[in-house]
């Protein structure tokens, strides 16, 4: 592989050329390289430090080069950033899950911020993007929800554009009007249940410690035949890891045909943990297809390292942030600090903040690089780099 210096000025010279094909190319190289010598040994970080966002730079290099910047040049530049935008409509939730975050800080989204968020994100270069709900619990403000996705449909059509939906909810408020209107709009739900009735009341507590498993049950039940596409998320932990297998057999069990199992960010995993979360996948894939239920895990990519991926993510308060921390910081308004980006109104071009997978490991080494944090990061990019190596499910 090229050096990093060489590859960006081949990118700088093909940009300036209109070879925007070959200038796509070499920043993905380019992109690999260094998040390969970073994640190698992340000490290196100050000597790669010019490449953290170095599209920027060559940007203005272009610029003042007298290179005309037209949509396909940058189109080419901010190829590798992510097309969807995270809304953060409310921090309000009946649940006080173990690993939570984002509720401990009260916040609902005013309608103003909302459409502010949609038009950044359509005003932006894509033909294609995406609009995620989340919270808190984001059916608490159904009412922004509906009102958001509404305008967000009318002003792509308007453009010639397509907005996709996608809200992720801990299921316990699920009115009929609801399920209308994401089979209306083609929303995807992400319906988060770690299991079975003691795993999902270990991990995921309601307020006052009441038992709700019964109304989860129920609303899975609603939603399995309101003709809305989903899937079904459980969270692995560090505890749960040798119950893969059950857990799967459970939710399958309940009649869910997409099951996605995530293993938990911002836990240190063992040598033996992780050998069970290996093993437990590997039985789970070859256990989907007798059940004849999609293991999302194997049908479609996941970016591995999970750890890096990254939101650009409107807060109730019209702050931008990436979500790069959330995993990993226990304090949301510490890590909100930290992972910044902007506000709306002074945000600029939406993908001019596109972030590769360098850049977000760059951010949380720069963050995180020493102490318990650190151990915890590299253990996850370790994870994942093995799970993106070789799915387990491919040894079989
Ligand atoms: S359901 Fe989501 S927002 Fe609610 S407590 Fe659990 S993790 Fe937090």
């Amino acid at each position: 592989m090229a050096a990093p210096r060489t590859l960006l000025q081949d990118a700088e010279a093909a940009l300036g050329q209109g070879g925007f094909g070959e200038a796509r190319g070499r920043l993905d190289e380019l992109d690999r390289s260094v998040l390969l010598r970073l994640s190698r040994d992340d000490s290196r970080l100050e000597q790669l430090r010019p490449y953290v966002f170095y599209r920027r730079a060559l940007l203005a290099r272009l610029r003042a080069r007298g290179v005309r910047v037209g949509p396909e040049l940058l189109r080419a530049l901010f190829a590798a950033g992510s097309p969807r935008l995270i809304l953060l409509v409310t921090h309000a939730c009946q649940l006080r899950c173990a690993y939570c975050r984002v509720r401990r800080y009260p916040g609902r989204m005013s309608p103003q911020t909302a459409e502010a968020g949609i038009r950044w994100l359509l005003g932006g270069l894509r033909r294609e993007v995406e609009l995620q709900f989340f919270g808190g619990e984001p059916l608490l403000a159904f009412d922004v929800v509906r009102r958001a996705a509404s305008l967000a449909a009318r002003l792509a059509a308007r453009a010639g554009k397509t907005a996709r939906f996608l809200l992720t909810t801990n299921g316990l408020s699920l009115p009929d009007a609801a399920l209308d209107f994401f089979r209306e709009q083609g929303f995807r739900l992400e319906f988060s249940c770690d299991g079975d009735y003691s795993t999902q009341l270990r991990q995921r507590r309601a307020a006052g410690g009441r038992d709700y498993y019964a109304r989860l049950a129920r609303n899975l039940e609603r939603l399995r035949g309101a003709g809305v596409d989903y899937q079904v998320i459980a969270v692995l932990t560090p505890e749960n890891v040798g119950r893969v297998e059950e857990e799967f057999r459970y939710l399958a069990g309940l009649g869910h045909r997409r099951i996605q199992l995530n293993y938990a960010l911002g836990r240190f995993w063992n040598a033996r943990q992780e050998a069970a979360l290996f093993a437990g996948m590997r039985r789970v894939s070859e256990l989907a297809g007798e059940l004849g239920v999609e293991f999302i895990n194997s049908s479609s990519q996941r970016r591995e390292p999970v750890v890096l991926n990254s939101e650009l993510t409107v807060d109730c308060d019209g702050e931008v942030f990436r979500e790069t921390g959330v995993c990993l910081e226990e304090d949301f308004r510490g890590m909100k600090s930290r992972f910044l980006v902007t506000r709306l109104g002074d945000a600029g071009l939406f993908d001019a903040h596109a972030s590769t997978q360098f850049d977000n490991l760059a951010l949380l080494v720069g963050a995180y690089g020493r102490g318990r944090l650190r151990r915890i990061l590299l253990n996850n990019l370790d994870l994942g780099l093995r799970f993106d190596r070789r799915p387990p499910w491919e040894d079989a």
